[in-house]
């Protein structure tokens, strides 16, 4: 399964907040086997939401769109989400009738709360008031950051691929020197492998097979020169 994360917001383009829905989700996402094949930020522009949810709903099974839900003038991500399937965003009986089970009466609330886009099903907040809904392999969640989790959680099984597993190998020589080993592996092994550099390189194997995963990294661990303690 190919999946896209959308998260929609402008103060994630000039790094007011740090994106780390994004990261939470991708993360996630891997575990449960899932290919993420995009990470994209967006402004609260509905045209940009509708246009690139379009795009991605097409490329991939499923897109999760995060952040803009509420009812101030900068949450536009329903509407982006109903504009992509041509549709408008309309007050749910469903989401009226969740809020009133929580004690809401619909008169308290901002207008707009319980807007999701025609035809869409709506996904409960289970730490907030603002719902979320999946229309059409497009799930649409809130941007505080516990209140995505908690619904995305409410959604995990729908998300599903071939597990991965992976080992992380750590060498202290420069990655330039690395090289040699790298390619060995990637030809003797049946593993992918990613080299990420910082004070040492962090070596990561992954691969559908447990047993050859920790093979591989046995086999490095024992090629590479291993940081001081
Ligand atoms: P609300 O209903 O409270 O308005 P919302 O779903 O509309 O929530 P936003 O208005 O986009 O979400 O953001 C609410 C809060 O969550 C903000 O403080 C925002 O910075 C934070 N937030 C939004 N998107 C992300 C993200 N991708 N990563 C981390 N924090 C985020
Ligand atoms: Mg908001």
């Amino acid at each position: 399964m190919r999946v896209a994360i959308v998260t929609v917001g402008d103060e994630l383009l000039v790094g007011d907040t740090v994106n780390t829905n994004a990261a939470w989700l991708g993360r996630r996402l891997d575990q449960r086997g899932v290919t993420v094949a995009r990470v994209t930020v967006l402004p609260d522009d509905v045209g940009e939401i509708a246009r690139v949810v379009n795009e991605y709903r097409a490329a991939c099974d499923a897109v999760l769109v995060t952040g803009g839900l509420g009812p101030t003038h900068d949450d536009l991500t329903m509407e982006g989400v109903a504009a992509a399937f041509g549709r408008d965003v309309a007050a749910s009986d469903e989401v009226r009738e969740w809020l009133e089970a929580d004690g809401y009466a619909a008169s308290d609330l901002a207008a707009g709360t319980t807007e999701i886009p025609e035809g869409a099903r709506m996904l409960e907040n289970p730490e907030g008031v603002a719902p979320g809904c999946v229309i059409g392999g497009v799930y649409v969640l809130p941007g505080v950051p516990d209140e995505m989790k908690a619904m995305f959680e409410t959604v995990a099984d729908e998300f599903e691929g071939e597990r991965q597993f992976s080992a992380t190998v750590t060498a202290a020589e420069p990655e330039s020197a690395l090289l040699d080993r790298i390619a060995s592996v990637r030809k003797e092994f049946d593993v992918t492998v990613g080299s990420y550099p910082g004070e040492n390189v962090r070596l990561k194997v992954r691969g559908p097979d447990e047993g050859v995963v920790e093979e591989t990294a046995a086999w490095l661990r024992e090629r590479v020169e291993s940081p001081e303690e």
